[in-house]
């Protein structure tokens, strides 16, 4: 194939990904995006509760999976992330969370210049469409509909009821004016289906001619002249092609991939590329380092007299429940995995939450969240939401097409222990008030006789899982281990940016899909901006046909 020319080449089209190619689009500007994954015809995308489908489908997901790791008894974690068109956000739990404004700020006083809540705000904004919301902060009128749970079962009324008898409060938007407390879920879901943002962001992009989408197609290295970026090299049906780019490429990969088309493309710690064999381009030492990820612990109860999800999910009540979806719309069909949560802080002091405890009225099977146990059942999984271990993404080889390795650390920091045990407490609080206890057989993980803090942390290490939201290993900043400077420039080169979750400093205090979204948002807000202060200036941009 002959080369493609275009202003901006964007690689991967995730919840950041898709974001930036509509954005970019729609003032004429010729955009290619590239898609490692293929189209998202896959039905069970689509269905909200076929999530649990997708978790390790290797028609949809890269299935990746951490190092063994001694902190957490020598297991190696799944780590899924989305290899389709939507990326993430066509496999994810599609819950609604923002994080709270402190993340932001800190961000800020971190060296992220442009970055503090006030400054994201009317980027969360400017995406969403949310009825109930206070204007103050929600959105009305964007692209990307965020819903309320469209049915909600007695036992997620019963857990907020109990969440606030243990002493956390009812708050009525944790996206709003207070994230702190307990409150119900939100999603982005469209009616009756998954809002991935290929479907928000891309559906309608995609009419333009100015923009090309191309499927199936992994960027395997970046074109660099010198200290500039010009295209990128891509992998399709067994031939090498290239976008050469007249303004410049946007790498939206992902927390894994992105520092990895990085590193074997030269850019990166020097010593580590050397030893594998890639030849620097660049020393940019903090690529794939600052690997940042939620953990988290499951708490399970058997459930007496009120229905959970797991009997929905089996033999006529299924049944009965395509049924209803199918002419309402309604029903376990449009679930997201948690339906209600409390935001909390593990210990006085601290200035914001740090832990996040999501409520699922069901259960899993205890190898994996991909199976429903048989028996009714309710979860709360308790996660540290700013945890201090950080981890590393790094290419093993030369070869862009073999997997990086991870290592996240999980539970390196004695702290991220210390606040997970505070959350156990917590959660065992709020089973134990009347109107979740009333409905509780009993505890089957950890269960009851598993109560001193060792036995505790030895469960927490032997059975504490990741929530899939790794961020971090691109980080913005101002100092030498930063990878791009605040308006997402890889520090050093020019045109490149990385624009996901990975330029995140710290992850954020709750979910990372809406701010990875808003890292898209703003991301192509500061492409524009710079397009055109570069344009007045008087250099005409190019408008190179794709
Ligand atoms: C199972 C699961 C459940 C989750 N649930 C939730 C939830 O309920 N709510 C929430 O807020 N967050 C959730 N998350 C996290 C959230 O979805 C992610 O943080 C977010 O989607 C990350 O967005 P991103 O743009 O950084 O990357 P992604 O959305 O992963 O996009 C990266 C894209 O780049 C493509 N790509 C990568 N490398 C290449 C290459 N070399 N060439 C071409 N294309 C490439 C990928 O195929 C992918 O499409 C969940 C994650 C998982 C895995």
């Amino acid at each position: 194939m002959a080369d493609l020319r275009a202003d901006y080449a964007i690689v991967g089209a995730g919840s950041a990904g898709c974001v930036v190619a509509d954005r970019l689009s729609e003032d004429g500007a010729q955009v290619v995006l590239l898609e490692a994954g293929p189209t998202d015809w896959h039905p069970m995308i689509h269905v909200p509760a076929g999530a649990l489908h997708l978790r390790a489908n290797p028609l949809v997901n890269w299935n990746y999976y951490a190092e063994p790791e001694e902190s957490i008894a020598n297991r190696s974690l799944h780590w899924p992330r989305g290899w389709v068109l939507g990326g993430t956000s066509s496999i994810n739990g599609m819950l609604y969370v923002r994080g709270n404004p402190a993340d932001y700020d800190g961000w800020a006083q971190m060296g992220c210049r442009g970055w503090t809540y006030a400054d994201v705000l009317p980027f969360f904004k400017k995406s969403e469409r949310y009825e109930p919301g206070d204007t103050q902060y929600r959105g009305k009128s964007g692209p990307l509909l965020v819903e309320d749970f469209r049915t909600i079962l007695p036992l997620t009324h019963c857990f907020v009821e109990a969440a606030q008898q243990a002493g956390f409060p009812l708050t009525r938007d944790y996206n709003g004016a207070v994230q702190e407390g307990v409150g119900y879920s939100q999603m982005t879901r469209n009616g009756r289906f998954r809002g991935s943002t290929a479907r928000t962001f891309l559906a309608e992009a995609r009419r333009r001619p100015n923009l090309r989408v191309v499927t199936k197609a992994v960027a395997t290295r970046l074109v660099l002249d010198g200290s500039r970026c010009i295209g990128v090299s891509f992998w399709q049906n067994g031939q090498d092609n290239r976008v050469l780019t007249a303004r410049e490429v946007v790498v939206s990969g992902g927390t894994v991939n992105s520092p990895h088309l990085l590193q074997v493309s030269g850019i990166g710690p020097a010593a580590h590329l050397q030893s594998i064999g890639v030849a620097v381009r660049h020393d940019l030492p903090g690529v794939g380092a600052n690997l940042s990820d939620h953990f988290a612990v499951r708490i399970t109860h058997r459930v007496r007299d009120e229905v959970s999800v797991n009997q929905l999910a089996r033999g006529l009540r299924l049944v009965g429940e395509i049924g209803r979806y199918a002419a309402t719309g309604r029903g376990a069909l449009t679930f997201g995995v948690t339906t209600a949560m409390v935001f909390c802080r593990s210990r006085e002091g601290l200035e914001s939450p740090d832990l996040q405890l999501l409520f699922t009225p069901g259960s899993y099977a205890p190898n994996g969240i991909g199976r429903l146990e048989r028996e009714p059942g309710m979860t709360l999984v308790v996660c540290i939401a700013r945890p201090d271990s950080r981890g590393t993404i790094m290419a093993r080889s030369a070869d862009s097409l073999d997997r990086p390795a991870i290592r996240p650390n999980y539970l390196s920091a004695a702290s991220d222990v210390r606040a997970l045990l505070a959350g156990t407490g917590f959660a065992r609080r709020i089973f134990a008030a009347p109107p979740l206890a009333l409905h509780s057989a009993a505890e089957t993980m950890p269960g009851a006789d598993v109560q001193s803090d060792e036995a505790l942390t030895a469960f927490l290490r032997e059975a504490g899982t990741n929530l899939h939201h790794p961020v971090g290993t691109c980080r913005m900043g101002d100092d030498p281990m930063a990878v791009v400077d605040s308006r997402l420039r890889v520090r050093g080169l020019e045109g490149l940016r990385v624009v996901d979750a990975s330029v995140m400093p710290t992850v954020t205090t709750g979910n990372t899909n809406a701010p990875s979204i808003m890292i898209g948002e703003k991301g192509a807000a500061m492409i524009r901006e710079d397009t055109s202060a570069f344009t007045s200036a008087g250099a005409a941009p190019s408008r190179s046909a794709v």
